[in-house]
């Protein structure tokens, strides 16, 4: 909701563009390998990402344009990867506002400050504020850019049937309707998914009890990019308000109602405002400040059981719904879209079988899983379930007043990218490793040369191998090799030696690793993960 005598997009500090529906009609059902339906974050994300495989697909938008109000605004490190995977990164990183900081205060005092894993090896910071129109904005610049994307806005997809070889979708846009035939379908359509209602298919899980005015305002305050957690604050007795820095003088303010609280009074411009200003108070802003948007949210955790129906896969807020303070809705649904894109590719491409495309409901319904379990941990916390759970939140709330041990409990679990220990595609670990990722992390970060370790990975799968020739005798295989220095950096965060290798998918995620490599592993490790793990 805007101020009064403010439209939807009416914003203090963000230009929405107006999109037009496709004026040329001649070859709207002209078929095609992908479509994707939504062009949200994770829609713009999954059609920059194939084509960088080279794959071509029609991006399908109900809406004239970007998502409106006060959205995602915490991107996680793993997610900048992704975004410099697709060649985007570099607007996220001007605009954004890096940070590595989070202070908690009970009852107006400080009781934990902690710092999220960062050092000088990593390329970005563990955690950056953008809002997330700027998100679509950056997104969409990209993919404007793209001459294999066919962008359609004001493009509605109300009908989808299957074919023996795909999938045909009934569009609406304000010059008519239309059948498009697409070999496979990526339905990122958010939570309120069409695509999904039209498959008679419901996410499941659970609902939290807490509801939260989101809130968003513009003021000139000078606090650091540190987010801050207040837990039983003077203006908010029992309650838990938590602030963030954007651009822009931008600053969302989260704010617990209370049992009982009427929702519509709650979120009443007036109450608002005065919400608003009380909290403001308590953080010691007396400044002027002007309201931009504000919202009321509860905490689900909901997702489908396959996130896979036949040629169709849900990728985002279409196959999962998590809670807004584990923040990671989006940064979720970007890996979604980046695991899918590189398997349908290869399929579409001839060089890897359908079953690879198997492995995206384990791996990602797996991530989200993870996702669950972390997120209901801190909103638990934040806002406990019953009177049982509020006792021993504000019993350790209170105890760390006094003993800096008890903060650690306020510490909301750091978001760190899931490992596919579980994939089908994945190979089990070498034994003789002594740490180091094993098969399934994320790769991690080091520094290589002038630059770091991911910038020298290829598109497709990369072998990393630290001063063997092992490379010579695998010229034959579609992989890009890096040879990197034994005792180097990367050597030491990979706990290799100089016969170690790593193979590394096109999503930075380790298919496989050697404590002491042979060419017949390696090929057997690339046609297992291409196979689906099948053969
Ligand atoms: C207040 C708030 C704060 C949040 N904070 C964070 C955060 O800090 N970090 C984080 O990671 N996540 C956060 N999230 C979650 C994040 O905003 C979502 O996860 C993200 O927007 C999901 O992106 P999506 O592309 O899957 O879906 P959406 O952004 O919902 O996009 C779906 C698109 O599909 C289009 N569409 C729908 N139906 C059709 C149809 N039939 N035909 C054509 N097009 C259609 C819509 O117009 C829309 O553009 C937050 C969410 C909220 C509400």
């Amino acid at each position: 909701m805007r101020p009064a005598g403010r439209a939807d997009t009416d914003s203090l500090y963000f230009t929405y563009p107006h999109f037009d529906p496709p004026a040329d009609r001649s070859k709207l059902s002209a078929p095609v390998p992908v479509a994707i339906v939504g062009a949200g974050p994770v829609g713009l994300t999954a059609a920059l990402a194939l084509a960088r495989e080279g794959v071509p697909s029609v991006l399908l938008d109900a809406k004239a344009t970007f998502n409106d109000g006060s959205r995602a605004i915490c991107v996680a490190r793993q997610s900048y990867h992704i975004l410099d995977r697709l060649g985007a990164v570099a607007p996220f990183l001007e605009k954004s506002l890096g940070w590595t900081t989070g202070r908690s205060f009970y009852r107006g005092r400080q009781i934990l400050e902690f710092r999220m894993p960062d050092s000088p090896r990593e390329k970005f910071r563990p955690m950056y504020n953008i809002e997330q129109q700027y998100i679509e904005q950056f997104l969409w610049d990209a993919v404007a850019r793209e001459p294999l994307i066919d962008a359609r806005w004001q493009s509605r997809v109300t009908g989808l049937e299957d074919l023996a070889d795909g999938v045909s979708l009934t569009v609406e846009d304000p010059f008519g309707s239309y059948h498009l035939k697409a070999d496979w379908l990526l339905a990122a359509d958010g939570a309120r998914s069409t695509i999904r209602g039209l498959r008679g298919l419901r996410l499941k899980g659970e609902n939290f009890e807490g509801r939260y005015v989101i809130a968003d305002v513009q003021m000139a305050h000078d606090y650091p990019t540190i987010r801050r957690a207040l837990f039983d604050p003077d203006c908010r007795r029992g309650g838990t308000i938590l602030v963030h820095r954007q651009p822009d003088n931008i600053w969302r303010i989260d704010y617990q109602l209370r049992d009982g609280e009427d929702e519509k009074e709650a979120v009443r411009e007036e109450t608002v405002r005065a919400s608003v200003a009380a909290v403001l108070d308590e953080i010691g802003y007396s400044g002027p400040w002007e309201l931009e948007w504000w919202s009321v949210y509860s905490a689900n955790t909901l997702a489908l059981d396959d996130y896979r129906d036949g040629r169709v896969f849900f990728i985002g807020d279409s196959a999962h719904i998590v809670p807004i303070f584990g923040v990671r809705g989006l940064n979720n649904g970007l890996a979604d879209a980046h695991n899918i894109a590189w398997k349908l590719a290869r399929v579409l491409q001839g060089k890897a079988g359908e079953a690879l495309l198997d492995s995206y409901t384990p791996e990602r319904r797996g991530a989200t899983l993870d996702v669950f379990t972390n997120a209901s941990r801190s909103a638990r916390f934040m806002t406990p379930p019953t009177a049982g759970w509020q006792l021993m939140r504000d019993a350790a709330l209170n105890l760390a007043l006094s003993h800096p041990f008890a903060g650690a409990l306020a510490n909301p679990r750091q978001m760190t990218p899931y490992t596919y220990a579980d994939s089908p595609i994945v190979a089990g670990d070498d034994p003789e490793f002594d740490g180091g990722p094993s098969p399934g992390a994320a790769l991690p970060e080091a520094r290589a040369g002038d630059g770091f370790l991911s910038d020298l990975l290829g598109p497709g799968f990369t072998l990393i191998t630290f001063g063997s020739d092992l490379a010579a005798t695998l010229e034959d295989l579609d992989i890009t090799h890096v040879d990197l220095q034994p005792g180097s950096e990367a050597a030491e965060v990979l706990a290799a030696k100089p016969t170690t290798a790593y193979l590394v998918r096109p999503d930075l995620h380790i298919a496989a690793r050697w404590y002491d490599a042979r060419p017949e592993g390696i090929r057997q490790a690339l046609t297992h993960s291409l196979a689906g793990g099948a053969e």
